[in-house]
């Protein structure tokens, strides 16, 4: 067997939360996986105090219904590994549910981290999962989140990128676009720095 596959098993896990820094922004996942650097700003603190809320709930069973929060996840097929927020057993469906901070809104990070619970539940209790919801704390509304064929490729592809990135410890170049304004790593990855260098070398000519 090549080199490659060495590595690959050495790198199996991946924390689902990897994918979701890498969809926001693949520098993002990196100075957080691969250079270990972390930051909270406004937006992770409100993201905590949410999933933390979730942490203290208790779990709930009657005989129609199971709930299960903070259930932690995992699947030897993909290499990942997490926490579901909520997971509820119903009906003979599984279904999982991520909580999020802010109002309702359509969010492709959200989408792949609620898919890679699924693939992992998928695992977990035999049983193929068909959707799951993300509910916002805000508008205290749910989405529904279905779980086809498009989606599940995209998450394939997800996966595969970022065991590459880990593979190859590359960090890409900054985006520099609106998703810096909301970025908690902002002050360390610098993201008009060349830019603001460019500038500086056309006045100095
Ligand atoms: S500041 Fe921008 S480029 Fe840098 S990690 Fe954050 S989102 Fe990515």
């Amino acid at each position: 067997m090549d080199n490659q596959y060495f590595k690959w098993q050495k790198i199996s896990s991946i924390p689902i939360s990897a994918l979701q820094h890498y969809i926001y922004c693949p520098r993002q996942f990196a100075l957080i996986h691969i250079e270990e650097i972390y930051e909270e700003n406004v937006f992770t603190i409100q993201g905590n105090i949410v999933h933390k809320r979730v942490d203290n709930e208790k779990n709930y069973y009657n005989k129609d219904k199971k709930v299960e929060n903070s259930l932690p996840l995992w699947s030897e097929k993909h290499g990942l590994y997490g926490v579901a927020d909520t997971v509820e057993f119903e009906d003979d469906e599984i279904i999982p549910v991520e909580f999020k901070s802010g109002k309702k809104k359509n969010k492709l990070a959200d989408d792949i981290q609620l898919a890679a619970q699924a693939i992992c539940l998928e695992e977990m209790f035999s049983k193929e999962i068909t959707f799951g919801y993300i509910y916002y704390d805000k508008s205290r509304k749910r989405r529904e989140v279905v779980l086809d064929e498009k989606l599940r490729k995209k998450l394939d592809n997800t996966i595969s990128f970022v065991r590459d990135l880990l593979i190859k410890r590359n960090t890409p170049k900054p985006v520099n676009d609106q998703r810096c304004n909301n970025c908690s790593l902002k002050d360390y990855c610098l993201p008009d720095l060349a830019s603001r260098i460019e500038i500086y070398l056309k006045e100095l000519k």
